[in-house]
C-alpha cells in the first residue's frame, strides 16, 4: 500500500449529471504553493481498502486557494466513481505538472477555446485573472452539445462581473425551434464581460465574427478531434497552427 500523505476530501460538489468536483486539502500544501494557472496534478483516491491507479486531472481552482479542486468528468470506471466520494476520503496527489496556459497572463489579447470539460483550465486562469485585477481582454469560445452540458455557464457568468470576458457558448446539438428560448442574458449593470450564443460547429464564420484580432495569443483544449478541426479553421484564416498552445486530456504513462 502506498504512503497516506494527509491530504484529505473535504467538498464534493455536483456540477451536472456527468461532472463533479472534489475539493481536497491536508497539512502540506507547502509543494502546491507555486504552482501555476493551467497546470494538473495526479491523483490517487483510497477507497475500499486500497489506492486507486493514479489520473491526471487539471487544478481548476486558482494557484491562490487554501483548497485544490478538480473537476471531473465521468468516462470510464476511476471517473464514475467520483460522484460517490465521501468527504474525509484520503487522496494522494503528485504534481503540479504541464506548461499549458504558461505566461498566458502576459498576453493582452487572449483567444480561449474548449471543448467540454477542456474548460478546467481557462476556469483556473479565470479565477486567477480575477484574484489579481488582470485586465487582459480574453474571448473564450466553448463547445458543448447543449446548455445542459455547459457545467461552468454560472462560474463563467460571475466572471463577466469583473473580466474583461467575452464568453461565446457554441452549442451544437439545439435544434433551430428551441433557439430562440435561449437567449444569451443582456447584462445593463455596466460590467466589463458579456456572453453570446452561437449554434453548430466552431466554423471559421463563428470565430470571425468574435475574435478581436488574429494577432491574438490562441489556447486551446478539448479532445484530439476537435483539436484538428479546430486548428484547420483558424489556419484557413491565418492563424499557425503552430503558435496555438495545446492541451488534449491524453493518457501517457508519465503523467501517472
Ligand atoms: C493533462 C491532463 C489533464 C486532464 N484534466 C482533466 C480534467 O480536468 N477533467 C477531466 O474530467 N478529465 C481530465 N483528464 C482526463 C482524465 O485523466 C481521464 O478521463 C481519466 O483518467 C479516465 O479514467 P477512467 O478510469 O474513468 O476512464 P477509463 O475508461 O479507464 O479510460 C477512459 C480514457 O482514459 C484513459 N485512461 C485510463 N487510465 C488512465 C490513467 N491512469 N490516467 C490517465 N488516463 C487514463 C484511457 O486511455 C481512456 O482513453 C485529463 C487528462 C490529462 C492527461
Amino acid at each position: 500500500m502506498t504512503q497516506d500523505d494527509g491530504l484529505k476530501i473535504v467538498k464534493i460538489e455536483k456540477e451536472n449529471e456527468d461532472t463533479t468536483s472534489i475539493y481536497f486539502t491536508g497539512p502540506d500544501m507547502e509543494r502546491f504553493k507555486n504552482r501555476k494557472p493551467g497546470q494538473y496534478a495526479s491523483i490517487r483516491v483510497f477507497k475500499d481498502g486500497a489506492w486507486s491507479a493514479p489520473h491526471p486531472f487539471t487544478l481548476s481552482s486558482s494557484p491562490k486557494d487554501e483548497t485544490l479542486r478538480m473537476t471531473i468528468k465521468r468516462s470510464g470506471e476511476f471517473t464514475s466513481t467520483i460522484p460517490d466520494i465521501e468527504p474525509g476520503t484520503p487522496v494522494q496527489c503528485a504534481g503540479p505538472f504541464g506548461q499549458f496556459c504558461k505566461d498566458i497572463g502576459t498576453s493582452k489579447e487572449i483567444v480561449m477555446i474548449a471543448g467540454g470539460v477542456g474548460i478546467t483550465p481557462f476556469l483556473s486562469v479565470l479565477r486567477h485573472f480575477q484574484e489579481t485585477r488582470a485586465d487582459n481582454a480574453v474571448t473564450l469560445f466553448w463547445a458543448n452539445k447543449g446548455p445542459n452540458d455547459a457545467f461552468a455557464a454560472k462560474e463563467l457568468e460571475e466572471f463577466t462581473k469583473s473580466l474583461n470576458l467575452h464568453v461565446i457558448h457554441v452549442f451544437s446539438r439545439v435544434a433551430p425551434e428551441d433557439q430562440a428560448a435561449l437567449t444569451a442574458p443582456a447584462f445593463d449593470d455596466g460590467r466589463p464581460g458579456k456572453i453570446s450564443h452561437e449554434y453548430g460547429r466552431l466554423t471559421q464564420d463563428i470565430f470571425l465574427r468574435h475574435i478581436p484580432s488574429t494577432n491574438a495569443s490562441f489556447y486551446l483544449c478539448g479532445p484530439p478531434p476537435m483539436q484538428q478541426t479546430v486548428l484547420e479553421v483558424l489556419s484557413s484564416f491565418g492563424v499557425d497552427p503552430g503558435r496555438v498552445d495545446k492541451e488534449a486530456f491524453v493518457f501517457s504513462p508519465k503523467q501517472s
